[in-house]
């Protein structure tokens, strides 16, 4: 039985990947240190003879006993408030926890896939954005501690690649959006859901003329899985090409969710990027990779989702929990 490590295991993407790890019959050990991730999204899976969870910050020394034939180090804080609050823990688990997971790695003889960002392209000065291109990023600003975590922890990644021998894979995910998401992270479709449906106004920073791509949950961990078995140790774009501007995203939810809130404008954050799209050429070339989940279908699916845990919050309050 093959045996994966998953870090940030109980997070969005994490606790998605435990699901296909299992589903695919590998034993998983799910690692987390729970200050973004949620025992909710894995409750599923405990219980479960192949599903093992540990209670532990990756930035760390990580001891794991037996074999660990693939590890996936997916911790990290993802979103651009948790940075805000959690600046110091978001530079620890992209450097010193990728350094951990690396060293594992190497004792174990494993193959290690690190999720790394869009984010390493900073505000991109060109446009969509390649591998090959080197990114564009304020090392001081507040997502710094974001952007240049993830550019070490590609560095160091490559370093152990070139200087160890260790089998590495690296993935640049791009938006990425599902059920899981926290409905309170700050990112934009969080945010628009839960004002969408609970008739608050729909906050759009800046003129809402920036754009991103969002991909789903389910086309994004398909392309980490066909990734984790290639043999490319070069970054690999994986993301949904399909650009929007922030404004459409922000009508597209009040359409679907048939919510009467409107629109107001607010401040954009600093360093936002002005747009970001994918080129996902090379996961197409060599994962023979790209996503196939419409944003109207994987929209409806986490809308339903975020009303879900809408109503459970409200019951909870109502119970007085
Ligand atoms: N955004 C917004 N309103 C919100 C949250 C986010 O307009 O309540 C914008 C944000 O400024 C950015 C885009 O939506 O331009 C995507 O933000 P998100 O935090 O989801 O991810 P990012 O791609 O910036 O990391």
């Amino acid at each position: 039985m093959e045996r994966v490590l998953i870090t940030g295991g109980a997070g969005f993407l994490g606790s998605h990947l435990c699901d296909l790890f299992i589903n695919r019959d590998f034993d998983v050990v799910c690692m987390d240190n729970l200050i973004t991730g949620n025992m909710d999204n894995i409750a599923h899976l405990m219980g479960n003879p192949r599903f093992e969870f540990v209670h532990h910050d990756v930035t760390n020394f990580v001891y794991v006993e037996g074999n660990v034939d693939y590890i996936l180090h997916f911790a990290s804080p993802a979103s651009p408030l948790d940075y805000l609050e959690l600046p110091i823990q978001t530079l620890k688990v992209g450097s010193l926890g990728t350094h951990k997971v690396l060293g594992l790695a190497k004792k174990k003889k494993a193959r290690l896939l690190i999720a790394s960002t869009s984010e390493v392209y900073g505000d991109p000065l060109i446009h969509p954005q390649q591998e090959d291109y080197w990114g564009n990023v304020n090392p001081v600003g507040p997502r710094g501690v974001y952007d240049e975590a993830k550019r070490f922890a590609e560095a160091m990644t490559m370093a152990y690649h070139r200087y160890h021998g260790v089998e590495t894979r690296i993935i640049r995910i791009f938006n990425t959006y599902g059920p899981r998401m926290r409905l309170n992270d700050g990112r934009a479709l969080p945010a628009f859901a839960g004002q969408a449906l609970t008739g608050k106004d729909i906050t759009v920073f800046g003129d809402g003329s920036q754009t991103r791509s969002f991909c789903f949950v389910s086309d994004l961990v398909d392309g980490i899985y066909r990734l984790l078995m290639s043999d490319e140790a070069d970054p690999v774009n994986i993301g949904n090409p399909a650009e929007i501007t922030i404004t459409q995203f922000a009508e597209e939810v009040i359409r679907l969710t048939e919510s009467k809130s409107k629109i107001i404008n607010m401040p954009l954050p600093e360093d936002d990027p002005k747009v970001r799209q994918p080129d996902i050429t090379r996961a197409r070339s060599i994962l023979g990779w790209e996503p196939k989940v419409k944003l109207e279908d994987g929209l409806k699916e986490t809308l339903a989702y975020f009303a879900q845990c809408i109503k459970n919050e409200a019951k909870s309050a109502s119970k007085g929990d």
